[in-house]
């Protein structure tokens, strides 16, 4: 039989990836901190894509990203250029009103992932706010959360902030398998010492932000004027 004449075999549904991470934030802008910590996650539970999530914050919130959204995915689509993946979502940048974690994972299993198949990234820092999150602690049933290591915000101390939760914690990235009920690993990952912060400060004083950002964002910031003095707001004033 000639290639030409291989029957077609039954069809079938375009394949999910089986593990797909999230690393969300304001991303205001991403950072090589964000994108350590997507890879850690990625090496450490296999995951076939990490989704970049730049979200939405809605125009009567105290504190405001100085980017627009648009600039925001921008970044977050050049950042992930080239890295194997990773991809920049608009998901939450789309829809109107507030980004909830909770309501994105919702959309997640609505597309067809179990919650143990996906892996919500934060740094340290950002979990240990979470049981101020939307829907908590429902929200930890949505998605197994990988919490990966800060400068400055260890995965050793979560156990005794959270005390609730140190049963559900698991370290390193094992084989990452939680079977049915999702779990909290904690990663540790030697990420930069880098903050969006950090970065805004620079830009508004005139330094630069070479290595602290990819080539291709820290382009980007410069040839739109990105972050200048003129245009600081809020926090960062
Ligand atoms: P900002 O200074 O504006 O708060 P940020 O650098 O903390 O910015 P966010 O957009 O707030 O960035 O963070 C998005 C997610 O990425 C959070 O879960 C945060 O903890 C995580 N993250 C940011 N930087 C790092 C880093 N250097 N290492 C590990 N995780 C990080
Ligand atoms: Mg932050």
């Amino acid at each position: 039989m000639s290639d030409r004449e291989i029957p077609p075999g039954p069809r079938s549904p375009v394949p999910r990836p089986r593990r797909i991470g999230i690393l969300g934030g304001t991303l205001d802008p991403i950072h090589c901190g964000h994108l350590a910590a997507a890879v850690a996650a990625r090496d450490a539970f296999g995951l076939a894509v990490v989704l970049v999530l730049p979200s939405r914050i809605p125009p009567h919130r105290a504190v405001q990203p100085l980017a627009s959204p648009f600039h925001r995915f921008a970044m977050a689509a050049l950042a992930v250029s080239g890295l194997p993946g990773l991809a920049a979502s608009d998901d939450e940048l789309r829809l109107e009103g507030p980004s909830y974690t909770a309501d994105t994972l919702d959309r997640l299993r609505a597309r067809g992932y179990a919650p143990s198949q996906i892996y919500f990234i934060t740094g340290a820092d950002a979990f240990a706010d979470i049981a101020t999150w939307k829907r908590y602690p429902e929200v930890l049933q949505l998605a197994n959360f990988v919490v990966v290591s800060r400068p400055g915000h260890s995965i050793d101390a979560l156990s005794s902030l959270l005390p609730d939760l140190a049963g559900r914690m698991r370290k390193g990235g094992a084989d990452g398998a939680s079977g049915e009920n999702p779990l909290i690993f904690l990663l540790q990952a030697g990420t930069p010492e880098v903050s969006s912060t950090i970065i805004r400060g620079r830009l508004r004083r005139g330094e630069g932000i070479t290595g602290l950002v990819p080539a291709l964002v820290e382009t980007h910031v410069i040839q739109h004027s990105l972050y200048q003095a003129d245009q600081l707001h809020g926090q960062d004033r």
